[in-house]
């Protein structure tokens, strides 16, 4: 049995606790790495009846933000710190030193801190944090598996800080890597280290050929190594690894179910197969009989005692336990698992795949069984009314051209040329967070709650108003989150209690869960919308989640295929347009943070994944009339890759996040003859920074140069709901002066 790493944030989110209060200067430093420590010894705790414990899974940050330190991957404006405070400068950045960049892990929404590479780097290696923590689990009498975050991801993963490249410095941390990897050699008589390398599911890349001499290397050293993949199939890296000396593969059998097809090769070697068949990305109950039914398959071309079954990834994906949940529909709680219910699920899978049906697992075995059965035929997911709608629905697309609507557009709403807006929130101030909480714990009545809404979206309305904004919004006061505010609103969604996932550093979400058929059974915006309007002549935008971003934000049901969750969501939006049009609102906009979040890793599965997110984004705007007119924002800056489908949305605005790139990331648009309207943002809302009227001049004089001035709309590159009031009142001012001095330059 294995796991490839245990969530550690704590079930109580501990960690996080204690990292803001160190942050904060309230707590030692021995204070927070007591907490650490007893947090992996708990978590360990539970993996007691695996045959190891994972080791170095644990971060006070980040795994791959780790290995930067580990290896001395250390940019050069830190180089005055260290311990701690230089770990934590890394990642959060200190004085005037900028942070490293965060990104996504593949395509999950964990964040790592991306390592900085260059050609003068010294490497200087501490191998510290893995001794302890090794150490610390052999004491406590277990026997440790070291993870760790494979070379050729580490390096696929970097960015160079210099004029180099990857080619140039690869023998260099390839030396370092290797060295640290043959420190470790001591700990013990055999050392085993499971070396995560998800980069290789994305196919061939030129580092290729030296997997072979790397993993030969670390074999060297007397190490048994396991190399694990995920997210999906990475049969050209398999065909490789069988060929070194490592001592077995780990392959992911749920998003990687092409694997299937190497499994001769790894038969032919002789190597072990760690099967990851329990998901370690989503959080249904495992259906044993069919892992089983895929063990089986397995087994005829392995060799039963090479085969260990797994986690699909690690575990941080998941929250920690659904023993916390109290308030959940007992049913619907009955078909989850989190990650201490799935070490349960791998040990009772173990035990069936070796021994078969014994009197001991009887009892567990049937009860998985039931608990599938009563979900696939359970009256809470099956709606009638919602398939019904989906198999009579046909593909969307706006009833007239764009060059028609926006002249009808145009003429209906009449704002100017340069029109200036926002993405749609405003400041979540602590009194408006301290409302909704009120609210919700019942300590205030709907009235007062309501009132205090009310307040809200009028001084936001004047703020606009005083300023002079031509589009204005409602600010987004009754939303916590931009996804849950519309979850909690459909019927087929679930939020648990707790169930709280790591994203980055202290930050968790807690993703939606969606259990079954989706439907809307009231409007959902209307009524905020409604009131806002009525409190100016300006036109008030209303303002929607999409369909694909609440998809790609939530914990989705694994017995439908994803796209038909998206068509069940799309219609839900679809009829919510529909009913704000009939309200009145005449500008829509229908966020799509996340659209790039669920592309596929493997460039052969992008075009499926494009064509049904993009009819699902269509289904929802066609409703709209000719003179409806329909905004889209997305949280990036980057389209060269996805422009074509950026295009096909056909929604007549969108707004996009490119203020940190000058114009050089909106180039694209003008490269292809994009002719819709489009909104590049002018200024960086994820800083406290207020933006002079001259740099946003200058920056708007920018974006002229590349989209004519009818084209363009200005606003700032995101939602305002994590600044202050004090940043954004003087921003947004500015904002508008300089674009009433552009309007001046081009009537002279
Ligand atoms: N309308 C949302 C807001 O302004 C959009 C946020 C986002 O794109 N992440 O907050
Ligand atoms: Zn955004």
């Amino acid at each position: 049995m294995n796991i490839l790493g245990f969530p550690r944030i704590g079930e109580k989110r501990e960690l996080k606790k204690a990292l803001e209060s160190f942050w904060a200067k309230k707590s030692s430093e021995a204070e927070l790495l007591d907490v650490a420590k007893k947090l992996r010894k708990l978590h360990w705790s539970y993996q007691k009846n695996l045959p190891f414990v994972v080791v170095n899974d644990f971060s006070l940050y980040d795994n791959m933000l780790d290995l930067s330190y580990m290896l001395g991957v250390i940019p050069e404006r830190f180089n005055n710190l260290k311990g701690l405070e230089l770990y934590f400068a890394m990642a959060r950045g200190n004085g005037n030193n900028i942070a490293c960049e965060m990104t996504k892990w593949f395509n999950t929404n964990y964040h790592f801190v991306v390592p900085e590479i260059s050609k003068n780097l010294k490497y200087i290696i501490n191998a510290e944090k893995i001794t302890q923590e090794y150490n610390e689990a052999k004491t406590l009498g277990y026997s440790p598996k070291i993870s760790l975050i494979g070379l050729f991801t580490y390096l696929g993963l970097a960015k160079i800080s210099d004029n180099s490249n990857k080619e140039e410095i690869f023998p260099y941390l390839k030396k370092a890597y290797l060295e640290l990897i043959q420190s470790l050699s001591n700990l013990n008589d055999e050392v085993i280290i499971e070396f995560h390398e998800p980069i290789f599911v994305k196919g061939y890349n030129s580092f290729f050929p030296h997997i072979k001499e790397v993993y030969d290397e670390i074999a060297g050293f007397g190490i048994k190594s396991i190399v694990s993949t995920y997210f999906e199939a990475s049969n050209e890296a398999t065909k490789i690894l069988v060929k070194t000396k490592i001592d077995g593969l780990g392959l992911d059998f749920i998003y990687g179910e092409n694997n299937l097809t190497s499994l001769k090769l790894i038969a032919d070697a002789g190597k072990k197969l760690y099967a990851g068949l329990i998901d370690g990305r989503n959080i249904w109950v495992a259906n044993l009989d069919s892992k089983l039914s895929i063990l089986d398959r397995i087994s005829l071309i392995v060799p039963k005692d090479l085969i260990y079954v797994g986690t699909s990834c690690s575990l941080l994906h998941v929250p920690f336990s659904k023993d916390s949940e109290t308030k959940m529909d007992s049913e619907i709680l009955s078909w989850l698992s989190f990650a201490r219910e799935k070490i349960h699920e791998l040990e009772l899978l173990e035990s069936l795949f070796r021994n078969g049906v014994t009197e001991s697992n009887k009892e567990k075995y049937t009860k998985n069984q039931e608990i599938n059965a009563i979900r696939k035929s359970s009256n809470k997911i099956h709606d009638a009314n919602v398939q019904q709608r989906i198999s009579s629905l046909r593909a969307q697309t706006r009833k007239e051209a764009f060059k028609d609507r926006i002249k009808l557009q145009r003429k209906e709403l009449g704002y100017p040329n340069l029109a200036t807006t926002t993405i749609g929130s405003f400041p979540q101030t602590p009194e408006l967070r301290a409302l909704r909480q009120k609210y919700k714990k019942g300590e205030i009545d709907t009235q007062s709650y309501e009132n205090g809404i009310k307040d809200y979206i009028r001084d936001c309305i004047a703020f606009q108003e005083e300023i002079g904004l031509d589009v204005l919004v409602h600010g987004e006061p009754e939303r916590n989150d931009m996804v849950e505010y519309f979850g909690e609103q459909m019927k087929g969604f679930v939020f648990s209690q707790n169930g709280w996932v790591q994203s980055y550093g202290s930050r968790c979400v807690k993703p939606p869960i969606i259990y079954g058929d989706v439907s809307r059974p009231n409007a959902m915006t209307v009524r905020w919308s409604s009131f806002a309007q009525s409190l100016s002549k300006k036109i008030v935008k209303g303002m929607l989640t999409g369909p694909v971003t609440i998809l790609n934000w939530s914990f989705v049901r694994d017995d439908l295929p994803r796209n038909d969750v998206c068509k069940q969501l799309s219609l839900c939006i679809a009829d919510e347009i529909s009913d704000l049009q009939d309200a009145g609102i005449k500008i829509i906009q229908v966020d799509e943070a996340a659209f790039k979040e669920g592309y596929p890793l493997r460039e052969e599965n992008i075009r499926e994944y494009e064509t049904w997110a993009l009819e699902c984004f269509k289904i929802s705007s066609s409703v709209a009339n000719p003179s409806t007119q329909i905004h889209t924002h997305m949280c990036y800056s980057e389209f060269n890759d996805i422009i074509k489908t950026i295009e096909a949305m056909d929604a007549d605005v969108i707004s996009i996040e490119t203020a940190r790139s000058g114009n050089e990331l909106l180039k694209i648009f003008k490269k292809v003859g994009y002719s819709n309207e489009v909104g590049p943002g002018v200024y960086d809302i994820h800083s406290p920074r207020i933006p002079s009227v001259d740099e946003l001049y200058k920056q708007i004089q920018l974006l002229l140069e590349v989209l004519p001035n009818e084209q363009l709309w200005i606003n700032p590159d995101c939602g305002l709901k994590t600044r202050k009031w004090e940043e954004v009142k003087p921003s947004l001012k500015n904002m508008i002066e300089a674009v009433k001095r552009i309007r001046a330059d081009l009537i002279k």
